[in-house]
């Protein structure tokens, strides 16, 4: 019910790019997400803050369907401590005018500042293809998709065992599963998140496109920490 909402009213909206003002679409179908709250004003950006912050400051994010790709244009802010969230707020909005005029701003996301020292970014997406319908894509996330393309796809609805061989399937596997000494990641969060995205595009053939990026992977859990579709 709470997935509809989210589509309805981007429907209403007039848009068909969605950013992390769809997250609840995630959590919707039990994809963890991290804590976060979308404000308008440095007043309400302040009061988030305060409640979001955990200590090491919160993350801040542009939302606007017309930026895809916030961090290429100073759109996401980490580690920012209380006394400069509103300075913040007034940076991002600049910097996303400076980049388009007149693009459509829907805020300031107000995020949950994640550890990543133990943590691995991969990638979980849908697109639709043609002939073979929704491809479910898995892979290393954050910046190093572009540069590495180390992801697999399979065809929707990816049953468990498929989730799994996708981990196998990818070179870097072994940086999930505790290369170096590192901890391994917790896979069955990973493998449920694959295959929960996968139920949420059935069930859903209005979403065209889908790229949780980074699904940020740790010993404790995964967390959705951004989002972007393309809806019909
Ligand atoms: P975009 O992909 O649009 O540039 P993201 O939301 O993916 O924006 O953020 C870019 C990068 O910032 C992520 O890949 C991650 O490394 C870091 N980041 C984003 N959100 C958080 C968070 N809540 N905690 C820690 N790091 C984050
Ligand atoms: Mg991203």
């Amino acid at each position: 019910e709470r997935a509809r909402e989210v589509l309805e009213s981007a429907k209403r909206r007039d848009t068909n790019s969605l950013g992390v003002e769809a997250m609840d679409l995630l959590s919707a179908y039990g994809i963890p997400i991290p804590e976060g709250e979308i404000v308008d004003g440095e007043t309400e950006a302040r009061e988030a803050a305060e409640r979001i912050d955990h200590g090491d400051g919160v993350v801040m994010k542009i939302v606007s369907p017309d930026i895809l790709h916030k961090s290429d244009i100073g759109g996401v802010e980490v580690g920012v401590p209380a006394e400069e969230v509103a300075d913040t707020y007034e940076d991002l909005v600049t910097r996303a005018r400076n980049y388009q005029s007149d693009a459509t701003i829907l805020g300031v996301q107000i995020q949950e500042m994640l550890d990543l020292d133990a943590a691995t970014e991969t990638i979980v997406g849908m697109n639709r293809d043609p002939q073979f319908g929704p491809l479910v894509l898995f892979g290393l996330g954050g910046i190093f998709v572009e540069v590495l393309e180390d992801t697999t796809v399979k065809v929707a609805p990816v049953s468990e065992p498929e989730a799994r061989a996708m981990i196998d399937e990818i070179e870097s596997a072994p940086l999930l599963r505790g290369a170096r000494g590192r901890e391994p990641v917790d896979e069955a969060g990973v493998v449920e998140t694959i295959q929960r995205l996968s139920q949420l595009v059935t069930d859903f053939p209005a979403i065209l496109e889908l790229d949780i990026n980074p699904l940020v992977a740790t010993p404790s859990g995964v967390s959705a920490v951004d989002v972007r579709l393309t809806i019909d």
